[in-house]
């Protein structure tokens, strides 16, 4: 009873921490009121656990609080999965060129909805729609804030209350709730399937058309694929169709790359250009995909539906900000010169790095990682197989190398697992995958070697048991 009662007496005040000499440098760089609130909780933990301690001591607790506290939420990583343009780690990495763009945004009034030589009022997707029709071949060009989006303002636009017919083959899920009945229900237009999952055949659709119709869809299967005994209508054809019937073509094709693939040694991914010349009236696709740029959604093609589009009132509600767009304007400019985009363009720097970049980075890093988690830990390199990510050619992979990390012995998976977390944990968190009983490290998207092994000075291999 005595025990806490006293320790309680021992507790400083608020203020006696506030003016320790170890709190000082933290009121400076964090402010006062942040600082009281620190010391105020440091203080009623130690009531809690009736423990005291003296003013130094929860001077420094206080500020390491406040240090903690003031880690951004939003953390850099070295995205080392092996998927170049991994969703859950952002997508995309933006080019220096629109980067620079963007911060002039910021920094600046611009000129976004304002049309300098009249002086009037403009539109903001006039500063990007030339380009985009000439990089696609397309009449004319809206965006939105992300390729569900765009998707979502086409059905609502030309199936509202109307028929969207679509392929069973094509029904995608692309993972975060984006399910195409799901969208189409939300966008009020019905969903017409048809044909079965690996088979539709023309006359599929031909049935399914009707005055009902609003649009026909149809949508790049761009995270599976079907083989085998399957069947589906070219696009060609499906125009055609679509044009007999007086109903758009709409082809969403997700990733959505601006140039032929094959440039980079990957595989051929249809080009939105190559959908326009098609016949599509609507293509829509993203642009942090293969693309490379900031999360936004196009839609390109007939200047009349185009123009239907922005009349819809949840187009104002879909549209993107100055800063994406400063962003978007630069990365569609590297299109221009396309022989240079694999040195401007990060998405394409990293899928077309030679497997020889990936051997210097190891003959560094595998030495100093060796070094630290010592020599019950192995490490080795490994060939392995990277991919693109976010649904773009799903069944190729990349070749690529990877540190290996692997123990001797019984109970060396778990103890993988926890060196994983503790990799995850450290000042830039690295992220890497458990594969068979070895942790690896893809290589391909590592290029800051320096900051990665200052990374490791605090690494501490986690102990037995
Ligand atoms: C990725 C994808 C979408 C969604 O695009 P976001 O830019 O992620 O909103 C829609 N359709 C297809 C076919 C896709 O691959």
């Amino acid at each position: 009873m005595d025990k806490p009662v006293a320790a309680l007496r021992k507790l400083p005040s608020v203020d006696e921490v506030l003016r320790s000499d170890a709190l000082a440098g933290s009121v400076a760089q964090f402010g006062r009121t942040s600082a009281v609130a620190a010391v105020r909780a440091v203080l009623a933990e130690a009531r809690k656990r009736g423990g005291a301690g003296d003013v130094a001591a929860f001077a420094r607790e206080a500020a390491a609080q406040l240090e903690a506290e003031a880690q951004p939420n939003l953390k850099p990583v070295f995205n080392l999965t092996g998927t170049v343009l991994h969703t859950n780690l952002g997508r995309a990495l933006i080019a220096e060129s629109a980067i620079e763009a963007a911060i002039i945004a910021m920094r600046n009034a611009v000129a976004l909805e304002f049309d300098l030589g009249g002086g009037r009022r403009g539109e903001r997707d006039e500063l990007v729609r030339d380009l985009l029709c000439e990089l696609t071949g397309a009449e004319d060009a809206t965006i939105v804030n992300n390729n569900a989006a765009a998707v979502l303002l086409v059905l609502n636009t030309f199936a509202k209350g109307k028929d969207a017919i679509v392929s069973r083959g094509e029904l995608i899920e692309i993972g975060g709730a984006f399910r195409m009945p799901d969208i189409m229900s939300r966008a009020g237009a019905k969903l017409r399937e048809i044909g079965t999952t690996n088979r539709t055949h023309k006359k599929d659709y031909v049935g399914a058309l009707s005055d009902k119709s609003g649009l026909i869809l149809k949508v790049h299967t761009s995270n599976y694929r079907i083989e085998g005994f399957t069947k589906e209508v070219g696009a060609r054809e499906l125009a055609a169709l679509a044009h007999e019937h007086k109903v758009p073509l709409v082809n969403d094709l997700g990733s959505g790359t601006l140039v032929d693939l094959t440039r980079f040694g990957l595989k051929h991914e249809p080009t939105v250009a190559e959908a326009v010349a098609e016949g599509a009236d609507l293509v829509t696709f993203s642009g942090d995909k293969l693309l490379g740029g900031p999360q936004t959604g196009f839609i390109v093609g007939r200047k009349a539906l185009i123009e239907k589009l922005n009349k819809n009132p949840m187009k104002r509600a879909l549209r993107v900000d100055k800063i994406r767009l400063a962003m978007i304007e630069a990365t569609l400019r590297l299109y221009r010169d396309p022989d240079r985009l694999a040195e401007k363009l990060p998405t394409y720097r990293l899928l077309a790095r030679p497997l020889k970049d990936m051997h210097e980075v190891a003959r560094r890093v595998v030495p100093v990682l060796q070094d630290r988690l010592g020599a019950v830990f192995k490490v080795t390199t490994v060939p392995c197989a990277g991919q693109v990510g976010s649904g773009a050619l799903p069944v190729e992979t990349l070749p690529s190398l990877a540190v290996s990390i692997s123990l001797e012995g019984r109970g060396g998976g778990r103890r993988l697992t926890a060196l994983s977390n503790t990799l995850r944990k450290l000042p830039v968190p690295v992220v890497g995958r458990i594969e068979k009983d070895a942790l690896l490290f893809d290589l391909r998207c590592l290029e800051n070697v320096d900051g990665f092994l200052a990374n490791l000075a605090t690494l501490k291999a986690p102990e037995a048991g």
